[in-house]
C-alpha cells in the first residue's frame, strides 16, 4: 500500500505485513519503511535506508522518534556486516500509535530558504535583524565590532580603562610574573582546584578596600550580578530596582522566581511610592547603581539607603563605574555617600577603573559562604587567571597611592560637561567623568560617531536596548590619559559636527 502525502486514513489491521509504505514527511520528502506488525498494542516496522533525503541515520532516528514522541517503546539500528565493516542499513523500532497519522502531518518547522534548510520559527528575529543589518551597512552607519587603529593622535573616549591602568607598567609587571608562574588558563572552577593564592590575596585586599567582611570573584561583572541576585531570588520576595539598572540586573531579576518591581530612574519618591505597597515582614531587595553609565549621573545612594532601612529591605549596589573613582580614597560611590560598607550586597566589574576584566561581590560572610556554595553562575564557571588577579591587586594599589589619577578625571569631566552644556548639547542628567550627548535617532548616533572617528576622536554610539528608544546618544568616557588639549579638541570638532548633523539640545 502507498501512503500519499495528505492522506490520513489509518493503517488498519488489515495492512499486510511486509508492505513497503511510502512515508510523507512534506516538502517532498519522502521516505519507505517496512511494516513487519500491526496490532492494537501498536506497529512496528523497519525503515531502509536512505529513509530521508538527509544521509545521515542520527538524523533519520531523531525524525521519526520526534514525530512519535513518548510512543516509541523501542528503536534501534538495523546493522549489515560486509567485509568485516559496520554499516547502518535502516532502523527498527515498535511505536504504540497511529503511525500513519504521523507521518502524514507536515513537519512544519523544516523550510527550504536560499536552497539551505533552515528551522524558521527559530530564526524568525535573525532575519528580521538581517534586514535592519543590511540597512545600517548601505547607509554606511554600522559602527559596531569596531577595531579602531589608533594613532597617537587619537583621543579614545570609548574605553572604560578610566585610569589607563591596563598597560600600568607596574600592573603589566605583576601580571607577567603571575603569567609565568601558574601559566594561562586557572584549569578549572574556584570550587574544584581553580584558585590560587593570588586569588586569596586579592579577595582579602578587596574586602578590606570595600570595607565588607568577604569577597567572592567571578568571571565578569556580568556574572557578579547574576551570580548574586538569583542566588538570594527566592518565591514571595521582591526586587525593586532603578529603570536604567545595568542589563544583567534585569536579566537576573527577570528570569528569578521573586517579584520584579521597577522604579523610575534615581527618583526616591517614587521607589518610596513603590516599596511602601509591600508589607515589612516580605523580603525585599532595592537595587541600584553607584554610577549609572548611560546617563553619567551618581545613584542618590543615601536616599535609597535611608528608605531602604525604613522598609527593612536589603540594598544592592552595582558599583562597577563609581569603584576607583569616586570617594576619598577612591572606594567608590559608598564612600562619596558617606556610606562605605553599608550596602548588603556589593558588586563590581574589574573592567572599568581596575584595568582587567573579571567582577566581584562583597558582603558578609556567611552571604559570600552561601553564594560560593550554591550560585550557579559562579560554581560552574571557571576562575579567573592568576594573572588577571595579580593586575587587578596592582592596580588597586595604584588607585591607593595615586589620588591624583582621579582627582584629574573629576576635574577633566567637569570641564567636559560644563563645556558640552555652553555649546548647547543635550547632556541629559550627567554629572561624572561619563557624559553622553543625546541625540535622539539612532542613525544619528551612529553619523556621529563616524563622523568623530574620521576626525581621530572614538567615542561610543548607544542604542536600544541599552538606552530607551528615541535615546540614542554617543558616550564619551574622560580618562586620565587625556589632557586638557585633546578635550578641546574634542570640543571644537563637535562644535563643527553639531551644525552638519542640526544637533540641538
Ligand atoms: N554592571 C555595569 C553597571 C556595567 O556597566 C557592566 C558592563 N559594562 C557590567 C555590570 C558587566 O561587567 P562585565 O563587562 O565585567 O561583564
Amino acid at each position: 500500500m502507498e501512503r500519499r502525502q495528505g492522506d490520513r486514513r489509518k493503517l488498519t489491521r488489515t495492512t499486510a505485513a511486509n508492505q513497503q509504505l511510502k512515508i510523507a514527511y512534506g516538502d517532498g520528502l519522502t521516505g519507505y519503511a517496512r511494516l513487519i506488525d500491526l496490532s492494537p498494542m501498536g506497529i512496528s516496522l523497519e525503515t531502509s535506508y536512505p529513509l530521508t533525503p538527509l544521509n545521515d541515520i542520527s538524523i533519520q532516528t531523531f525524525l521519526i522518534e520526534e514525530a512519535i514522541k513518548g510512543q516509541v517503546i523501542w528503536s534501534k539500528p538495523i546493522d549489515d556486516i560486509h567485509d568485516g565493516h559496520r554499516y547502518i542499513s535502516g532502523i527498527r523500532m515498535e511505536a504504540r500509535t497511529d503511525f500513519s497519522k504521523m507521518f502524514s502531518q507536515k513537519p512544519g518547522a523544516i523550510m527550504e530558504r536560499d536552497g539551505r534548510r533552515e528551522m524558521s520559527s527559530v530564526f524568525q528575529k535573525a532575519d528580521k535583524f538581517a534586514e535592519r543589518l543590511k540597512d545600517w551597512k548601505k547607509n554606511s552607519v554600522y559602527v559596531f565590532f569596531r577595531t579602531p587603529k589608533p594613532s597617537k593622535n587619537t583621543i579614545i573616549f570609548s574605553s572604560n580603562d578610566y585610569l589607563c591602568l591596563s598597560r600600568h607598567p607596574k600592573v603589566v609587571t605583576a601580571s607577567q610574573k603571575a603569567l609565568e608562574k601558574y601559566g594561562i588558563g586557572s584549569g578549572s572552577a574556584s570550587i574544584l582546584a581553580g584558585s590560587t593564592p593570588i586569588h586569596g590575596k586579592l579577595q582579602e585586599k578587596l574586602a578590606a578596600f570595600k570595607r565588607v567582611e568577604s569577597v567572592l570573584l567571578t568571571a565578569s561583572g556580568y556574572v557578579a550580578n547574576v551570580g548574586t541576585l538569583t542566588g538570594f531570588a527566592q518565591k514571595n520576595q521582591v526586587f525593586i530596582l532603578d529603570e536604567k539598572s545595568h542589563a544583567s540586573m534585569f536579566h537576573a531579576c527577570k528570569n528569578s522566581e521573586s517579584e520584579m518591581r521597577v522604579f523610575r530612574h534615581n527618583d526616591v519618591r517614587d521607589l518610596f511610592q513603590k516599596i511602601s505597597h509591600y508589607p515589612l515582614s516580605m523580603p525585599k531587595m532595592v537595587l541600584t547603581e553607584g554610577l549609572f553609565s548611560m546617563d553619567g549621573d551618581i545613584g542618590k545612594l543615601r536616599e535609597i539607603h535611608a528608605i531602604a532601612q525604613r522598609f527593612n529591605a536589603s540594598l544592592f549596589l552595582d558599583d562597577g563605574h563609581s569603584v576607583g573613582i569616586l570617594g576619598e580614597n577612591g572606594c567608590g560611590s559608598e564612600e562619596e555617600a558617606g556610606l562605605l560598607g553599608k550596602c548588603d550586597l556589593v558588586t563590581a566589574s574589574f573592567s572599568k577603573a581596575f584595568g582587567a576584566m573579571g567582577g566581584f561581590v562583597g558582603s558578609t560572610k556567611k552571604n559570600i559562604d552561601f553564594l560560593r556554595h550554591f550560585s550557579h553562575p559562579f560554581m560552574f564557571t571557571s576562575a579567573l587567571p592568576a594573572s588577571v588577579c595579580a593586575a587587578i591587586l596592582a592596580a588597586i594599589e595604584i588607585i591607593e597611592h595615586e589620588p591624583e589619577r582621579r582627582e584629574k578625571i573629576v576635574k577633566n569631566g567637569a570641564f567636559f560637561r560644563k563645556s558640552l552644556k555652553e555649546l548647547g548639547f543635550n547632556i541629559s542628567t550627567c554629572d561624572s567623568h561619563l557624559i553622553p550627548i543625546v541625540v535622539g535617532h539612532e542613525v544619528k548616533a551612529y553619523q556621529l560617531a563616524k563622523l568623530l572617528e574620521e576626525e581621530g576622536i572614538i567615542a561610543n554610539a548607544v542604542a536600544r536596548p541599552a538606552v530607551p528608544r528615541g535615546g540614542a546618544r554617543v558616550r564619551f568616557g574622560v580618562r586620565f590619559a587625556h589632557s586638557r588639549q585633546d578635550l578641546e579638541r574634542t570640543l571644537d570638532v563637535l562644535k563643527r559636527i553639531k551644525t552638519k548633523l542640526n544637533l540641538n539640545e
